[in-house]
């Protein structure tokens, strides 16, 4: 297998990348990516066979470790992200559970936001403890709490910015700051603003984690996850527990993120002016409450947003007057927007979250989040703008 002329070039841009970066043609010069659907692979020698295995040859040698049709996505993604290393995950839980669990021993402390998306929250409120790992929430937005628990001694920071389900913001560089000093490991959750808006790893975080089942995907197909990181840091800690836990992901999925890949920066940039429009739409309604969406002043971390995030994103959240049963019957009301908890997709898709992403919080934790039942999040997909504010004020006005 022959890279591509130029097929892994640092200088291109992120979009350059998206299409082009980490492209390896076989000997029949094909221009879309091969997809390699293999578990094992043939040595030349019981020699090679040794030395592939002992690493003092480069190749593949089993597709638990890496695949072909991975390891092409696997350098796109690091291209895009301006990352030394990247390696995929059969789900972005995948991901983010190996990229906290991975650098982590008993006796260790992990601090982490409040408002996480449900598994991580799950993991780090139920699944830490037993390994003797304590942890501990703050509120993302209270830069004290987050010095004062750092300082205490950690070793793991996890944040997630805008983070589920109410686009709260978290200043990545002071936490990276605070972080950096106590010798703590800042790992990002950057799923929601994607590599196109945000670019954590220039503020000073150490790992990104994604969920490439959202934006990179991108059309609602697969799931896949991404860990990127330094290249030590990659070899030292991450590929060993991702060889042996064994969270790899289908060179399928794969193949198919890598073509998402290539249209991503086009539909976060066509969504988010989307988003932006119907959040203005929504906020001016007398059935809405209140709208949450990154860049608009209202929302309470608007200079955050507007710091970090090139735009605001594909997703908002509104909250109705008439708390759950009103968004219960604005959600039943939608004809074009779908009822799915999934997001990032072409589709503009609507949940509950109380009920839903986040039930299995208590109604305390929820409100510790700002999280009650009046609130329904959008993700805004592709469709025209005016076919989706005319889908979406037609329920809104029959309430
Ligand atoms: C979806 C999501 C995840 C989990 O990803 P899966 O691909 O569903 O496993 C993690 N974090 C955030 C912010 C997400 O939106």
């Amino acid at each position: 297998m022959a890279d591509a002329p130029g097929g892994d070039k640092k200088g291109w841009k992120p979009a350059t990348q998206a299409v082009r970066g980490g492209l390896m043609r076989s000997q029949h010069g094909e221009i879309s990516e091969a997809l390699y659907l293999t578990s094992g692979y043939a040595y030349d020698s019981a020699e090679q066979a040794m030395r592939r295995m002992a690493g003092e040859e480069e190749g593949f040698v089993y597709s638990r470790y890496g695949s072909p049709t991975n390891e092409m996505l696997q350098q796109r993604l690091a291209l895009i992200e301006g990352a030394e290393a990247c390696r995929v995950t059969g789900s972005g839980m995948g991901a983010i559970s190996s990229a906290i669990l991975a650098p982590l021993k008993a006796g260790d402390r992990v601090v982490a936001a409040t408002a996480l998306f449900g598994s991580c929250r799950w993991i780090i409120a139920n699944q830490m403890p037993k390994f003797g790992i304590e942890a501990v929430f703050v509120d993302g937005a209270d830069l004290d709490a987050w010095k004062r628990e750092i300082d205490k001694g950690c070793q793991l920071v996890l944040i997630e910015s805008p983070a589920n389900p109410l686009l709260d913001g978290v200043d990545i560089e002071a936490v990276a700051r605070l972080a950096k000093a106590a010798g703590a490991l800042l790992v990002v959750d950057n799923v929601f603003a994607t590599p196109v808006l945000q670019r954590p790893l220039e503020m000073g975080a150490d790992v990104i984690a994604y969920s490439a089942t959202k934006h990179m995907d991108g059309q609602g197909r697969v799931l896949l996850g991404a860990i990127l990181t330094d290249a030590k840091r990659m070899s030292d800690v991450y590929d060993p527990w991702l060889r042996h836990m064994g969270p790899a992901a289908s060179p399928f999925n794969a193949w198919v993120v890598l073509k998402g890949l290539e249209t991503m920066q086009l539909r976060v940039e066509a969504q988010s002016r989307t988003a932006a429009r119907l959040a203005d739409v929504l906020a001016d309604h007398p059935a809405v409450n209140a709208v949450r969406y990154p860049h608009r002043k209202d929302h309470p971390h608007y200079e955050v947003h507007k710091r970090q995030m090139k735009s605001g994103g594909t997703l908002l959240a509104l909250s109705l007057k008439g708390g759950q049963d009103a968004a219960f019957r604005f959600l039943n009301g939608l004809q074009l927007v779908d009822i799915c908890n999934n997001l990032g997709d072409t589709k503009s898709l609507a949940c509950h979250p109380s009920t839903t992403t986040h039930r299995a919080l208590s109604d305390e934790d929820q409100a510790a989040m700002g999280l009650d039942r009046s609130w329904v999040r959008l993700s805004v997909g592709l469709e025209d703008a005016d076919d989706l504010e005319a889908d979406l004020l037609a329920s809104l006005n029959s309430l």
